[in-house]
C-alpha cells in the first residue's frame, strides 16, 4: 500500500501508528524534537518527522512534504490542543474523519447545541458568578485534559480560586472559566466508533481518568484535608478501565445513535469514526453527558488488544487505532476514500 497514516507525536499515536502497521499502512509520526528518544524506540512507525513545536504542520511547505508521501492525517486532542479550529479546518493534507465537526468539540456553545440535539442529559450551565447556587464544576475551555478545572459552591469560593489561577498565569480573566452543576455519581468515557461505509454505530469501550490530585484525596483522612487546604485538581495521569453493567447498554447505544444522527443534521456529513461521550451515571443509573469528544480520545490506550465490547463485534483484537485503519482500508478498497476524508 502507498498511503502512509500519520499522526502527531503524542495522546494515542502509539496505538494509532501500531494499528495502522498492522493493517499494512506506512507510518509517520510527526514529532516534537524533545520527544524524538521516546517515539524512535517503536520499529512499527517507518519515519519520524522532527518539529520544532506542531505548530510548524501550519506551514505549506511542511504539509507539501506530507502529501508527497500520501498522507492520512489522524487527529487527536493532542492536534485539537495545539491548533484552533480555523488552523485545522485550513489544513490541506486529508484528514481522516469530519475535520469541521472538531469546532464543535472546541467552542463550549456549539457543544451545548450538540449535546442537547443529541437528546443527551446535560449539567446546567451557570452563567456566571452570582448564579452559583450549588457545587459547580468550573472549566477551561478547550481540550486542557482537566487541568485548572477547581470545584466552588458560591461566588467567594469562585474567585479565590479563580485568583489563584490568573496569579498563575493559567488564565488571564474569569470570564475565561466555564461554569457547570457538579453532577454527583461516577464518571464513565464511553468510546464509540461510527462507520459511515457500513452506517454502524460500534461500541469500542469505556473508561473512567484517573486525576491527580482529585483521585489522590481520598487517601488523607479529613481531619488532615481540613487543615492544610486542599484543591483538588483534575489533571489527567492515566485511565482505568471500566465494565459497564450490561442494562446500561440499550441507554448507551441510543446516546451514541442520537449523537450520530444531531451531528449529521448540525455538521454534515457528521461524525465519521470515533468519537467519546463523557460524564456520569448518578444514583439512578442515568448518564448525565458533561462533555463529547469527537475523535479518538486517549481513554482508548486501554485497548490495544481490544475490549469486552470491541471483542463482541470483531473476531480479532481491534484497538481504536487499528479500527480507523480498518475503516480506511475498507474505503481505499470500495473508491469511499471520500466518505471518510475532509
Ligand atoms: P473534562 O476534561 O471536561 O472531561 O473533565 C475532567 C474531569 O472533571 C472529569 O473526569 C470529571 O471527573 C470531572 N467533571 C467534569 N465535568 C463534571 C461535571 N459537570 N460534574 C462532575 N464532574 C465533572
Amino acid at each position: 500500500m502507498n498511503t502512509t497514516i500519520s499522526t502527531l507525536g503524542s495522546h494515542c499515536s502509539l496505538q494509532v501508528l501500531k494499528g495502522a502497521k498492522d493493517e499494512g499502512f506506512n507510518t509517520l509520526l510527526i514529532c516534537e524534537k524533545k520527544r524524538y528518544k521516546l517515539y524512535k524506540r517503536f520499529s512499527f512507525i517507518d519515519k519520524l518527522l522532527l518539529v520544532d513545536t506542531y505548530h510548524d504542520i501550519l506551514s505549506q511547505e511542511f504539509q507539501n512534504q506530507l502529501n508527497e508521501l500520501n498522507c492520512i492525517l489522524i487527529p487527536h486532542g493532542t492536534l485539537i490542543s495545539y491548533l484552533k479550529p480555523d488552523q485545522i479546518e485550513s489544513l490541506k493534507v486529508p484528514i481522516f474523519g469530519n475535520k469541521y465537526i472538531l469546532r464543535w468539540e472546541a467552542d463550549r456553545h456549539l457543544k451545548q447545541k450538540m449535546m442537547i440535539n443529541a437528546k443527551l442529559n446535560t449539567p446546567k450551565s451557570i452563567e456566571n458568578k452570582f448564579d452559583i447556587d450549588r457545587l459547580c464544576i468550573a472549566k477551561l475551555h478547550g481540550a486542557a485534559g482537566g487541568k485548572g478545572y477547581f470545584l466552588a459552591h458560591d461566588k467567594n469560593s469562585f474567585e479565590q480560586a479563580s485568583s489563584k489561577l490568573i496569579n498563575e498565569h493559567i488564565i488571564s480573566n474569569e470570564s475565561e472559566l466555564y461554569l457547570q452543576e457538579y453532577v454527583m455519581g461516577v464518571p464513565a468515557f464511553i468510546h464509540y466508533f461510527f462507520s459511515p461505509l457500513s452506517n454502524d454505530v460500534e461500541l469500542m469501550g469505556a473508561d473512567r481518568r484517573y486525576e491527580s490530585d482529585i483521585d489522590g484525596i481520598g487517601r488523607v483522612p479529613s481531619r488532615h484535608q481540613n487543615n492544610v487546604n486542599l484543591e483538588p485538581t483534575y489533571n489527567v495521569i492515566g485511565n482505568i478501565p471500566i465494565v459497564l453493567r450490561e442494562s446500561l447498554l440499550t441507554d448507551v447505544y441510543e446516546m451514541g445513535d442520537n449523537f450520530v444522527e444531531a451531528s449529521k443534521s448540525l455538521i454534515s456529513p457528521g461524525i465519521i469514526g470515533p468519537f467519546c461521550l463523557e460524564g456520569v451515571y448518578t444514583s439512578d443509573g442515568k448518564f448525565v453527558t458533561f462533555e463529547f469528544s469527537a475523535r479518538i480520545v486517549a481513554g482508548t490506550n486501554l485497548y490495544v488488544n481490544g475490549s469486552q465490547y470491541s471483542n463482541l463485534f470483531f473476531n480479532e483484537e481491534m484497538s481504536m487505532g487499528k479500527r480507523i485503519a480498518t475503516e480506511i482500508k475498507n474505503a481505499l478498497g470500495s473508491a469511499k476514500l471520500g466518505k471518510i476524508l475532509s
